[in-house]
């Protein structure tokens, strides 16, 4: 059969649907990125928050138009919208034809063939074992390292329907990233809810400073990027750290969402700390790790959040001076603990902060960028531009896959550019969030040229959201 999906959300959710796309792949099914030609069509769906669930619920109905005039038969949906409103979607939606929870993506096959997906046994966590289809561009690969959160944040529904937090054993991680960079790869991302939190149900004490030194310490013929994303800030060891900084092939990269700074607010989120310690563990991560981007994302709008909390948060950020911010408006979620605290902010506010706070880091951003130029750095190179023929993208260690801003290349030296090839770029230009630079070194002369990736996922709107600058 001629199998469809479309990804939506995370990161996270886009590796569910690679290892769905694995065993259907492995059973003799065949991968098509075109609705109008798919026998069936899996959505796997996301349900974080208000506007992703609108978004898949959006993209469930326009799949299911293609089952009217096109050829697909079968319209499946997964993910997390299913493990908070399974019923409602099967008594309310009967385009759908069947229904798969995030703990039953090993049941895709039954659930597109016609069958009737099994209960899953236990909570379920993919090895290396496990047949993948991977989505992403050759050269780079996400890494689900762990799966669910034990962490108790007010406003996160998470943990409700991605269960207790559980780390992959260690050597099935080492596996798989051994066997990615073997076939080409060239940067992997580990993922998880929070990474910082790896080991710890193994036993393991500072388990994600052990596994990101094994990791640094695996041979490869290439150059190679090892990123992890999702860092609680409570669990960022000196250990960690110290490790990032002794390693080249570990990228001088934190990604860790603060969500607030004002401590009464972090109070009512049940996440605890305030900006004060915040900016002592900032300035104990730039003093370990010399040139390290940090990436961080707030929530404006929380239940109880005055203007003086806010004003407290903006001369936060302002001190902070992230590299890359990104900034959400309170979503009310019915199931959250947030959802019976008083003190709702109106939509106007929530709107309106968020665009101030946006507007602090922007500014914040082009100095930054504009104190590159001049600079050489080197990049992996992405590919053709998807916005002019006339340049190639690129990015820098310190820009991380679809988040981050990127570097355009309007001079490619000489020699032409390839997907996943490592160059030198020197910056000459510098925007907002993206930067602007020419190639100054030669081709890498072992590289081998990976096979254009092929997207079979469905790129309908909303499938793999991208938001750069944010
Ligand atoms: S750490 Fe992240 S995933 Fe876990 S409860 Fe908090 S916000 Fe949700």
């Amino acid at each position: 059969m001629k199998i469809g999906f479309v990804s939506l959300g995370c990161p996270k959710n886009l590796v569910d649907t690679e290892v769905m796309m694995g065993q259907l792949a492995s059973r003799g099914h065949e991968l098509t990125p075109d609705p109008q030609d798919a026998e069936v069509i899996v959505v796997n769906t996301c349900s974080f928050i208000d506007p992703a669930k609108q978004e898949s619920v959006d993209t469930i109905l326009e799949m299911a138009e293609f089952k009217k005039r096109g050829r697909a038969k079968r319209l499946v949906v997964a993910g997390c919208l299913v493990e908070r409103y399974g019923k409602e979607i099967a008594a309310k939606m009967p385009e759908v034809d069947a229904i798969l929870g995030t703990n039953q993506v090993e049941q895709i096959v039954a659930a597109c063939e016609g069958g009737d997906p099994k209960v899953a046994p236990e909570p379920y966590l993919y090895h290396d074992g496990t047949p993948r289809v991977r989505a992403t561009p050759k050269h780079f690969a996400y890494v689900k390292i762990a799966e669910g959160c034990d962490h108790p944040c007010t406003f996160c529904v998470i943990p409700q329907y991605r269960g207790a937090f559980r780390s992959r054993r260690f050597e099935s991680v080492v596996m798989e990233v051994s066997r990615l960079f073997q076939e080409g790869v060239r940067e992997v991302n580990l993922i998880g809810q929070d990474t910082t939190c790896y080991g710890e149900d193994l036993g393991i004490r500072d388990g994600l400073a052990h596994l990101l030194e094994r990791l640094s310490r695996i041979e490869t013929p290439h150059p190679k990027w090892v990123r992890f994303l999702y860092a609680y800030p409570n669990k960022v060891s000196q250990k960690l750290l110290d490790t990032i900084a002794a390693q080249d092939s570990l990228v001088k990269y934190i990604d860790m969402p603060l969500q607030h700074a004002s401590g009464e607010v972090l109070r009512r989120m049940k996440r605890g700390s305030n900006g004060d310690q915040f900016l002592k563990l900032l300035e104990r991560v730039r003093r370990t790790i010399p040139g390290v981007a940090i990436r961080s994302s707030f929530i404006v709008g929380f239940p109880g959040e005055s203007q003086q909390d806010f004003d407290e948060l903006c001369q936060f950020a302002e001190a902070a001076r992230f590299d890359r911010l990104g900034v959400f408006t309170y979503s009310d979620e019915d199931t959250s603990g947030s959802f019976h605290l008083d003190g709702k902010v109106g939509g106007r506010d929530r709107y309106n902060r968020k665009r101030r706070l946006m507007a602090i880091q922007r500014r914040i951003s082009a100095k930054m960028n504009r104190g590159l130029v001049g600079r050489e750095f080197p990049v992996l190179v992405e590919g053709p531009s998807r916005e002019t023929d006339l340049l190639w993208e690129a990015r820098l260690a310190t820009q991380a896959p679809e988040i981050d801003g990127i570097c355009y290349i309007n001079d490619d030296n000489g020699h032409p550019l390839r997907p996943g090839e490592m160059r030198r770029l020197r910056i000459v230009e510098a925007h907002d969030y993206d930067l602007v630079g020419e190639v100054v070194d030669l081709p890498e002369a072992s590289f081998q040229p990976m096979p254009p990736a092929l997207f079979p996922i469905l790129t309908g709107p909303g499938s793999l959201p991208i938001s750069r600058g944010q």
